[in-house]
């Protein structure tokens, strides 16, 4: 039967407890959520869901076409100026996921005969666009400019070097150096890729994220991508740079020209949470205190959490059992989190992933360590 290899796989899956299923959320849920990437609590903000509506409204349900066809609304043009301006960059472009926005950056600017280097943290997306790159690609060290430096030295070319990594890496959410890695690039004159997915919003003055905050914004050798699907509380992606490479990726970017525009209610959603961003800078740092305090307390009552560098905390687990039970005995007392477990962290480590959202409640905080201690493997 063409298929039925799959089931062996399905065996071993279930022998370990490891089968993942999904599971449909429901609008009024009665869970605490310390599972969703809303960091800011803006999905739900009444100005960001009438942003959807009214662009739904005015430009209907989808984008009805490639972005060079007719996938482009006004809406999609604003939102690339305005995300572009928060976040100090020449241009910007939007995609239908960040997913697809990152595809985009790396094989556009990892050609033939390239080099890409790639931290060995770095999130899925940024690692399909090095397997799908022309160039060669090296994965290097976490974290580590001087990794970056010998891989950048071993380039003979005659094509351009690129390094790629996340600025606040999504497992442990640990940021990079930025600062030292723009070093190390310059050295080479290598260009540096950043995905901006948890520093957007979090990060930097009034949230412009991780690149601002290090100087980075605006650079002529800095590339940043983003999703708009995290603090943004929509959906889809963008990246943002030099206008000579946003004008690149239109010409070349397979994911950008044979993908279908964004949908004009999630354009119009980012574009109402990044308007709200604007007038209340203080929700970055609400959710950067709030993620201190989680982790304050977490390891107060003896757990092993790393020190969150934006707002995502993630406390070990024994084992990938362990994890998974942990998860389910934390979501029947009441609160919701995330649980990472191999294959998906390349250092086989099991967590608890905490997102820490700049709406919770210092009783919620409370509630939240305590549902964790209780059920503590
Ligand atoms: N980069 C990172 C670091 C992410 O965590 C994610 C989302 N999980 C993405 C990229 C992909 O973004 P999107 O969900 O918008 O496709």
């Amino acid at each position: 039967m063409a298929f039925g290899w799959i089931d062996q796989q399905v065996r071993v899956r279930t022998r370990r407890g490891l089968v993942r299923t999904l599971r449909p959320r429901p609008a009024d849920s009665p869970l605490l959520d310390l599972a969703s990437n809303d960091y800011l609590g803006l999905t739900r903000h009444p100005e960001v869901v009438e942003g959807a509506a009214r662009a739904a409204r005015t430009w209907g349900g989808g984008s009805t076409g490639s972005r060079l066809v007719t996938g482009t609304t006004e809406l999609h043009a604003q939102l690339e100026r305005e995300l572009a301006d928060f976040c100090g960059f020449e241009a910007a472009l939007v995609f239908s996921s960040g997913y697809a926005a990152n595809l985009a950056a790396v094989t556009a600017l990892a050609p033939l005969r390239s080099l890409v280097v790639s931290d060995v943290g770095n999130h899925a997306s940024l690692i399909d666009g090095c397997r799908l790159a022309r160039g060669t690609s090296q994965v290097v060290e976490h974290a580590d400019p001087d990794a970056v430096r010998k891989a950048l030295q071993t380039h003979e070319g005659p094509g351009p070097a690129v390094f790629v990594s996340d600025t606040v890496f999504s497992v442990d959410g640990d940021a990079a150096p930025l600062a030292a890695h723009a070093e190390a690039c310059r050295e080479y004159g290598a260009g540096l890729v950043l995905d901006d997915a948890h520093g957007l919003g979090v990060l930097g003055d009034g949230g412009r994220g991780a690149p601002h905050a290090a100087g980075l914004a605006g650079a002529d050798d800095v590339v940043v991508t983003v999703t708009l699907s995290k603090s943004l509380g929509s959906q889809g992606g963008a990246v943002l740079g030099p206008a000579r490479v946003i004008d690149h990726l239109v010409n070349t970017a397979r994911t950008f020209i044979f993908d279908t525009g964004l949908a004009p209610a999630a354009a119009g959603a980012a574009l109402s949470a990044l308007r709200l961003l604007r007038r209340e800078p203080e929700r970055a740092a609400r959710a950067r205190e709030v993620a201190a305090e989680l982790h304050a307390r977490l390891t107060a009552a003896g757990h092993e959490a790393v020190r969150p560098d934006a707002a995502v905390v993630s406390v070990r687990a024994p084992s990938p059992e362990g994890a998974v039970q942990w998860a389910a005995d934390c979501r029947a007392a009441g609160l919701s989190v995330g649980c990472f477990r191999p294959p998906s962290v390349p250092d086989g480590i099991s967590r608890l992933r905490l997102t820490a959202r700049a709406d919770l409640s210092e009783a919620q905080i409370e509630r939240a360590v305590r549902v964790i201690g209780e059920t503590r493997p």
